[in-house]
């Protein structure tokens, strides 16, 4: 399916490694034009080479800390500076510290609202005057912590519930101005981060990783973890005009994992 994405211009947050990655990628290979952040220039610098390299689309990279209002401001202000207009936002930042109710003081609670909630607040405000008349589109990635919590990562639990009441009231106030806002939960997904927190999980157990990560695998109906790519291709889709009458919606690309029927 053509997405209609070419010469479309897409800002990818947090798009240096992992899930933000690949959804820069499968927007470049769609023919957009590309905006990406994230805080350390070194992974970033390369993956901007890397995706010019493989799709010739032109990637302005930024290094931009989501947590950090000034610094928002300045990457989105700069990518409408060099591109004219922003046609579509990816909202992405990094997960927020694992912990139980009992390790997690005031200041892990602020900081996961500021990492994954005020980004999305702000990523949003900045970007939207830079959207055409004719309208744009917003996906947040969140995590299927939103339908189904997740033991030991009662932030992500927590604040991640925040976001999709943002997402669900902005679609309503900004359909009118042919904005769709929706979002994305992604299940158990290959990267840097769900690995780390497999080792954590394998070392309160006393037990392998590979048992871990099989034991994890099972818990989806397809029986094993996603790949980013897979991520990328809901969040292309529904930033695309093929999707044209979705907004509200949060859809979770999971596998199979999230054990309700609804
Ligand atoms: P990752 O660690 O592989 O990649 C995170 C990316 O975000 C990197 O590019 C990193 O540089 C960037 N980043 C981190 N903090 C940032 C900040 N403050 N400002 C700007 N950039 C920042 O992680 P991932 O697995 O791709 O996770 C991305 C998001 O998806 C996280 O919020 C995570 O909790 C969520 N998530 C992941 C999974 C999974 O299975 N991987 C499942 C559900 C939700």
């Amino acid at each position: 399916m053509d997405l209609g994405l070419k010469d479309k211009v897409a800002v990818c947050a947090a798009a240096s490694k992992g899930i933000g990655k690949a959804v820069a990628q499968v927007f470049a290979r769609e023919g957009a034009k590309l905006a990406i952040c994230a805080r350390g220039p070194e992974a970033l610098g390369e993956t901007a080479r890397s995706i010019e390299n493989e799709t010739g689309a032109p990637v302005f990279a930024k290094t931009c800390d989501v947590s950090d209002a000034a610094a928002i401001k300045e990457f989105i202000a700069e990518t409408a500076e060099k591109f004219g207009r922003i046609d579509t936002l990816f909202v992405n930042a990094g997960g927020p510290k694992p912990g139980t109710f009992d390790e997690l003081d005031d200041e892990a609670f602020q900081a996961a609202v500021d990492l994954n909630l005020m980004s999305t607040v702000r990523l949003i405000r900045e970007t939207l005057p830079h959207m055409p008349k004719a309208g744009g589109s917003i996906v947040i990635l969140t995590s299927i912590s939103v339908k189904q919590p997740i033991a030991g990562l009662l932030l992500s639990n927590t604040v991640r519930l925040g976001v999709v009441g943002l997402a669900k009231t902005l679609a309503n106030e900004l359909g009118p101005r042919g904005i769709r806002v929706n979002v994305v939960g992604p299940g158990f997904v290959d990267t840097e981060r769900s690995r780390s927190l497999l080792a954590r999980r394998a070392k309160q157990r006393g037990e392998t990783e590979e048992k871990i990560r099989a034991e994890q695998a099972g818990k989806a109906a397809l029986g094993r973890i996603g790949e980013t790519v897979e991520v990328g291709n809901l969040v292309a889709f529904l930033a695309s005009d093929a999707a044209s009458y979705i907004t509200g919606t949060t859809i979770m690309v999971d596998g199979g994992l999230y054990a309700g029927s609804l």
